[in-house]
C-alpha cells in the first residue's frame, strides 16, 4: 500500500482494520474471469467480512452473496445485492429466518437435513409459496486442511450423505411446494490442494446425472468456498486450475457453475494495524505489547495460524537488527497473541505494527472481550481512505444493557 499509514493512524486510531479494495476488485475479477465461456455466479462468502460497504463493493462487480443467517441476507440486501443471486446456507436455520428468506424470493435455500426440508416445506405451504431449494451434499472428502475448518467429511456436522440427498430430491420432486434447483458442497476452508476438490466435484456431478436421469433437473451447481490464500509460504491454487477442474468434472451438465469465495476474496486485502505499548523481557524471552488483542483479531488463539506481523519502520532505524519476540495482546489470557517468534526492530512506544491477511475471519470474529469496544474499520480505494465503520465506543457496548429496565434492582 502506497498509504502513509502514520497520517491514518493520527485519523482513525489503532486498532484499525485497513481494507485494500483495489486488491478486492482485482481478486473479483481474476476468479470471474476464470470461469468466462460458462454461466456461472460468485457468491460472496458473507461471513468472511460483511461489512456494508464490503458486500457493496462486490455486489457493485456484479458478486452474488452466500449468507449463513437471517442477518447477512439483510446485510446483502441492504448492500444491493439482487435477491436472485442470494443463497441461504447453514446446518440450524430458524423457522423465522426460514419464512423470512421465503418471503424476500431470494435464489434458494441450502438444505443440509431431512428434517429441516420439512420445515421448509411446511412454511412454504404456509406462505402459499415455492421454495426454491439446493441440498447440501457431504462428499466424503478430507480436504486436508486444518480440521476446525474441514468441513466435507462424515464425521463433520454439515450436509447429507449422497444417498439420503437422492432421497430428498425424489421427495422435493413430488413436492407442491418445493423446488429443487440447485446442488451444494462445501469441502472446507483454506483448501491448497485440487485433487480433494476435483474428487468432490466429480461425486458430486455424477450425483446430478443420476438426477437430471430421472427429470430432476438441476440448474444451480455450487461448488462451495474454500480457495485458499498465502499467509506464509503456502502454494495455493490458480484461480483458472480451480475452474478448469471444476469445468471438467462437470461436463455435460447444463448449469450454472457458482462458487462462495469469503476468505480468498479478502484475507489479503485486508490489515490489522496496531501500536506498540511496551517491550518488555521475561526470563530474557522478548515480548511487544500491542494494543489489538485477540478480541480484535482471534486467528492465532484459534487455530495457532501465521499472520506476517511487520514494523512500520522509521527512516533511522532501518538498519537496527531484528530479534525474535511474540507479539501479545493486553488481555488477561496465554492465547491473547498475534505472532511468536517473530523477528522485530527494537520498538518504542506508539511504534505501528501491521498484521496481514487479516482481512477474512478477522473482525467478523471480534468481540467484546475485556470490554474492548471494536476497531473501526477503513477502505482504501485508489489512494483514498474511507471510513466503513466507526471505533465502537463504551457507551455503544453497554447501550442493551442500559435498554432493560433493570428491575430487579428494585427488589
Ligand atoms: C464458510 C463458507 C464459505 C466460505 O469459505 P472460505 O474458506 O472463506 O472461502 C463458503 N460456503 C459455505 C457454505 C461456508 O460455510
Amino acid at each position: 500500500m502506497t498509504i502513509d499509514l502514520n497520517t491514518l493512524v493520527q485519523k482513525y486510531d489503532t486498532p484499525l482494520y485497513l481494507y485494500n479494495f483495489d486488491d478486492v476488485a482485482k481478486r473479483y475479477r481474476e476468479l470471474k474471469g476464470a470461469f468466462e465461456g460458462h454461466k456461472s455466479l460468485i457468491s460472496y462468502a458473507v461471513k468472511a467480512n460483511s461489512n456494508l460497504a464490503v458486500v457493496r463493493h462486490l455486489a457493485q462487480m456484479g458478486a452474488g452473496a452466500d449468507c449463513v443467517s437471517i442477518g447477512e441476507v439483510r446485510r446483502a440486501l441492504a448492500a444491493g445485492v439482487e435477491r436472485y443471486k442470494i443463497i441461504f446456507s447453514g446446518v440450524g436455520k430458524r423457522d423465522d429466518e426460514i419464512k423470512e428468506a421465503l418471503e424476500k424470493e431470494i435464489l434458494m435455500l441450502n438444505l443440509e437435513s431431512e428434517a429441516e426440508m420439512k420445515r421448509v416445506e411446511q412454511i412454504a405451504r404456509e406462505l402459499g409459496k415455492e421454495a426454491r431449494i439446493s441440498i447440501r451434499v457431504n462428499p466424503n472428502i478430507d480436504p486436508k486442511t486444518h480440521p476446525y475448518i474441514s468441513t466435507g467429511l462424515h464425521e463433520n456436522k454439515f450436509g447429507v450423505e449422497i444417498n439420503i440427498a437422492k432421497r430428498m430430491y425424489i421427495y422435493a420432486k413430488k413436492s407442491e411446494y418445493l423446488n429443487p434447483i440447485g446442488i451444494h458442497f462445501h469441502i472446507g476452508s483454506q483448501l491448497t490442494e485440487l485433487d480433494p476438490i476435483k474428487e468432490a466435484t466429480g461425486i458430486v456431478a455424477d450425483l446430478v446425472r443420476s438426477l437430471v436421469a430421472i427429470d430432476i433437473d438441476i440448474k444451480f451447481f455450487d461448488v462451495g468456498g474454500g480457495l485458499g490464500v498465502v499467509y506464509k509460504d503456502e502454494t495455493t491454487i490458480h484461480p483458472q486450475s480451480y475452474a478448469d477442474v471444476i469445468f471438467e468434472a462437470t461436463k455435460g451438465l447444463d448449469v450454472t457453475l457458482i462458487c462462495e469465495p469469503g476468505r480468498y476474496m479478502l484475507a489479503n486485502a485486508g490489515y490489522l494495524v496496531t501500536r506498540v505499548l511496551y517491550e518488555k523481557k521475561n526470563a530474557g524471552k522478548r515480548f511487544v505489547i500491542v494494543d489489538a488483542a485477540m478480541n480484535d483479531l482471534i486467528r492465532p488463539s484459534l487455530y495457532d495460524v501465521y499472520h506476517k506481523i511487520e514494523a512500520v519502520k522509521k527512516s533511522e532505524e532501518n538498519s537496527k537488527e531484528s530479534t525474535p519476540a511474540d507479539v501479545v495482546g493486553p488481555i488477561c489470557e496465554s492465547g491473547d497473541f498475534f505472532g511468536k517468534n517473530i523477528d522485530l526492530p527494537p520498538l518504542m512506544h506508539d511504534d505501528l505494527l501491521v498484521i496481514h491477511s487479516a482481512g477474512a475471519y478477522g473482525f467478523t470474529m471480534s468481540s467484546n472481550y475485556n470490554t474492548r469496544g471494536r476497531a473501526a474499520e477503513v477502505a482504501i480505494s485508489e489512494g483514498e481512505d474511507y471510513c466503513i465503520r466507526k471505533r465502537e465506543s463504551f457507551e455503544d457496548q453497554i447501550a442493551l444493557e442500559l435498554a432493560c429496565d433493570n428491575s430487579w434492582q428494585k427488589k
